[in-house]
């Protein structure tokens, strides 16, 4: 009911609880004249030094045209009176000065001279000037030069500058002009209320927990302050494109009730140098101004690629990202500025940004299971006019890999469907169809998988879980899903460890290649056929079968010996081929043949286990297709463990 006064209060309170220390403002606290970057101080360093000469030439000119000044003694000064030369004099305390009739000058112009003099105490001055009519006055103290001075100079220059504020301005405005070279071009305006809530994003529950906190802080910064806690000061959306990273940033915004400053990464990289980072230093004034707030950098990619990996390098772009960085450990989260990243390829951002006290946190926004993707077909439909006979949770069955920008789109698609059939509401096969031409687009652009890649990855997961599950001290199955997480996973199997674990037995990294390894064996099993999508486990198991021997001494040939090589640990990665191995070329034929022996001997193991489990794999990996996420419970059950 109140509402609007409610927000009024609670907007000023906010503000009275933000302490604004200037001191703490960080490096980009400046006045936007005295701190320029050096292309912008250029252009106004000559219009000053254009402005200096024209005043120095109107204030000689003026000088000559109306009055000139001259110094005469005293004696002399008292026979221009006599003679009538001067017609007034004002009597400082240290100097006098008598005034002439203005003269016609042959330029037409009036002239005045004023002579200047030491006074001598003398007691028939004042008789004289009596005696010649001058009209005589006792000047307030003061310092003429001071006066002189403001007049002359101060005041010109005061004047120019506030005309050169106010062309800045215009010229900001209309979005060009050399003196506001680098200027934000009013692009970044702060939201003030997104109108975006935590219940206008579906199917992310887990990220919406995670951002709450963020929320919360945004709200009771006290409750944290006070005790000391620490907020994270970026928190970077990572996810699939048509995730919703976007649409939850803003809804953080909305459900803090805090402004919203969004720019993204494309928008910092321009043509000239400089500009970006100019801009990045405006964003992050402007939003400390209006703190509490939120700041949201969207597709950080474009800004914040590794720097190592271009080659040849872009300044632009550098400059940009280094200002970034230079912004982010300028603030701390006591000033109330929160900065939200978002970004679908996390992988190729500099290591810089992901440091601690920068986006030191990630929240991952998974493409939505099936129970997601009905509620988010839900909240689209709310606006839609829909049949009663539509069954959203079918079309949540149909649309498997689809991300919430795909699923409003097909809503947008069938309700247009249904007007051009004339219509008045949208029926089930509206659905049908809108599905049937986005898949075939989204195919084609090779985003989703195609129902057998399904089958097989359904089958895959399935196979390690059964593994898992039917292995002695494997960690127990969580959840099986496949739902593609990330950018290559296209499903995965949770296991979460029961303790935490710093000495393993043989026995159990064992068991562990086993789990690996169950993957492509239920592939095999199944199909016939093995595929590519094992590299990533093949490579964990070749790793924990190579340690093994190696590290851990437990090969029958090398009881008890480490085989390592040596090299330095500080070169990275590419340092690679020039370690050194401490060991002959005949036992690294051996490590490589005992690694075969153990990777095949376990195989065979698991194609067994799994052959015996036959049954519980097909059922699981069916149900699997249709629900896409098998939980614990109900996974253990189906497998026939209770
Ligand atoms: P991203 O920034 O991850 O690429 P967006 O936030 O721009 O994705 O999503 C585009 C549109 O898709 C949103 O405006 C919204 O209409 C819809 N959408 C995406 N994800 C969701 C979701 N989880 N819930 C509701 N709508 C969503
Ligand atoms: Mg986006
Ligand atoms: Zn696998």
């Amino acid at each position: 009911m109140n509402d609007k006064n409610d927000n009024v209060t609670q907007s000023q309170k906010k503000d009275s609880r933000w302490n604004k220390d200037p001191k703490k403002g960080g490096p980009a606290e400046h006045d936007s004249f005295f701190n320029m970057n050096p292309k912008q101080f250029k252009y106004s360093l000559w219009f000053f030094i254009g402005a200096l000469f024209f005043i120095m030439i109107l204030n000689a000119s003026i000088e000559q045209m109306n009055q000139t000044q001259e110094t005469v003694s005293f004696s002399d000064f008292k026979e221009k009176i006599e003679a009538g030369e001067i017609i007034k004099v004002r009597l400082g305390e240290k100097f006098y000065y008598g005034q002439t009739i203005s003269v016609q000058e042959s330029t037409g112009t009036q002239k005045t001279v004023i002579y200047q003099t030491v006074p001598i105490n003398d007691p028939a001055f004042i008789s004289l000037m009596d005696a010649h009519n001058v009209d005589y006055s006792a000047a307030v103290q003061q310092n003429p030069m001071l006066m002189n001075f403001i007049l002359s100079w101060v005041f010109p220059f005061a004047f120019i500058y506030i005309i050169w504020k106010l062309m800045a301005k215009k010229m900001g405005n209309l979005g060009a002009g050399v003196m506001n070279f680098g200027k934000n071009r009013s692009m970044i305006v702060a939201e003030t209320d997104t109108h975006v809530k935590f219940e206008d994003v579906a199917g992310a529950e887990e990220s919406k927990e995670e951002l709450k906190e963020v929320v919360d802080f945004l709200d009771n910064p006290g409750k944290y302050t006070e005790i000391g806690g620490k907020i994270p000061k970026g928190v970077l959306l990572v996810g699939s494109p048509g995730t919703g990273k976007t649409l939850l940033a803003r809804a953080v915004a909305g459900e803090a009730n805090v402004p919203f400053f969004r720019m993204s990464g494309a928008d910092f990289v321009e043509m000239f140098v400089g500009v970006g980072a100019a801009r990045v230093r405006d964003l992050f004034k402007q939003a400390r101004e209006k703190s509490p707030c939120i700041v949201f950098i969207d597709e950080l990619d474009a800004i914040g690629k590794s720097r190592i990996n271009v080659a040849g390098g872009n300044d632009e772009r550098e400059q940009t990202l280094n200002q970034l960085l230079v912004e982010m450990d300028g603030f701390d989260s006591t000033t109330g500025v929160i900065l939200l990243g978002a970004t679908n390829r996390p992988e190729i951002l500099d290591p810089a940004l992901l440091r601690p006290g920068r986006f030191d946190r990630q929240v991952v926004m998974d493409r939505p299971d099936i129970t997601g993707r009905e509620a988010i077909l839900k909240i689209h439909a709310k606006d839609v006019k829909l049949d009663n006979s539509v069954n959203l949770e079918l079309v949540a069955r149909a649309t498997p890999g689809f991300v919430g920008a795909d699923l409003a789109n097909i809503i947008n698609e069938a309700a247009l469907l249904a007007v051009r059939a004339g219509r008045k509401e949208v029926l089930q096969e509206d659905f049908s169809e809108a599905i049937e031409k986005t898949v075939a687009g989204l195919q084609k652009k090779n985003r989703l998988i195609n129902p057998k890649e399904r089958k097989i990855v359904a089958h895959h997961e399935t196979g390690h879980a059964l593994t898992a599950a039917f292995t002695k001290g494997a960690d127990p199955v969580q959840k099986i899903t496949i739902v593609p997480r990330g950018i290559s996973a296209l499903g995965y199997t949770l296991q979460t460890p029961t303790e935490d674990r710093f000495l393993m037995s043989r026995e159990e990294l064992l068991g562990k290649i086993d789990v690996l390894l169950g993957g492509r064996a239920a592939e095999q099993i199944i199909f016939q056929e093995i595929s590519t999508g094992a590299a990533n486990d093949l490579t964990r198991a070749t790793d924990i079968a190579r340690s093994m021997i190696t590290e851990y001494g437990m090969s029958e040939k090398f009881k008890n010996m480490v085989l390592t090589k040596r090299g330095s640990q500080f070169l990275g990665p590419a340092a690679q081929p020039q370690m050194s191995r401490e060991y002959s070329e005949a036992t690294q034929q051996y490590i490589d043949e005992e690694v075969a022996e153990i990777l095949k001997d376990r195989y065979s193991n698991v194609l067994q286990l799994l052959k015996d489990k036959q049954d519980q794999l097909e059922k699981i990996s069916e149900k699997l297709l249709t629900i896409e996420t098998i939980e614990a419970d109900e996974f253990y059950k189906m497998a026939g463990i209770t």
